[in-house]
C-alpha cells in the first residue's frame, strides 16, 4: 500500500491542532502507520528541506522548523502522497481551497501547519529520514 510522509509543523502544534489534522487524514481514508512527535535540529531541518538551500527562503523555513517540535507520520493508503496534498491545500494559505488543512489551521506561507512528500519517490527517503522499520506497522 502507498505511503507518504506528512509533518505537523510547529504552528499547528503550538496551536493545539494535531487531533483536528490528524482527524482529517483518517475520515478520509488515510491510516496512520507510524507517528511521532520531535524537536529537529538545525543541521536536521537543513538536511530534510535541501532541495531548497538556493531559495531565499531557505533560511526563514529552517528556522521555523526548529522553532518548536514537529509531529512526523506515516500516512498510508491508495493514493496516499496525492490524496495528502489535496487534503493539505496550497503551499500558501490564503490560495488554499476552503476545508484544506492549510485554509483552515495556516496562518501564512512561512507557518503554514503541515508537509507532504511531493512524489512517491521522495515519500520514501522522507519516511526514512525519520522512522525506522520497526517503527511503522
Ligand atoms: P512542504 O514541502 O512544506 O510540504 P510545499 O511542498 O507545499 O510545502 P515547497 O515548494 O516544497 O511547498 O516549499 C517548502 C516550504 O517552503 C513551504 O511549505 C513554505 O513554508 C516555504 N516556502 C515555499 N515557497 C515560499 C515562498 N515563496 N516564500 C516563503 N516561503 C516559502
Ligand atoms: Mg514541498
Amino acid at each position: 500500500m502507498e505511503q507518504t510522509l506528512s509533518i505537523i509543523k510547529p504552528d499547528a502544534v503550538a496551536k493545539g491542532v494535531i487531533g483536528k489534522i490528524v482527524d482529517r487524514f483518517e475520515s478520509n481514508g488515510l491510516r496512520i502507520a507510524a507517528a511521532k512527535k520531535l524537536q529537529l535540529s538545525q543541521a536536521e531541518a537543513e538536511s530534510f528541506y535541501a532541495v531548497h538551500s538556493e531559495r531565499p527562503f531557505f533560511k526563514d523555513l529552517v528556522e521555523f522548523m526548529i522553532s518548536g517540535p514537529v509531529f512526523a507520520m506515516v500516512l498510508e493508503g491508495e493514493g496516499a502522497m496525492a490524496k495528502n496534498r489535496d487534503l493539505m491545500g496550497a503551499t500558501n494559505p490564503q490560495e488554499a481551497e476552503p476545508g484544506t488543512i492549510r485554509a483552515d489551521f495556516a496562518d501564512s506561507i512561512d507557518a503554514n501547519a503541515v508537509h507532504g512528500s511531493d512524489s512517491v519517490e521522495n515519500a520514501k527517503n522522507e519516511i526514512k529520514f525519520f522512522f525506522c522499520d520497526r517503527e511503522i506497522v
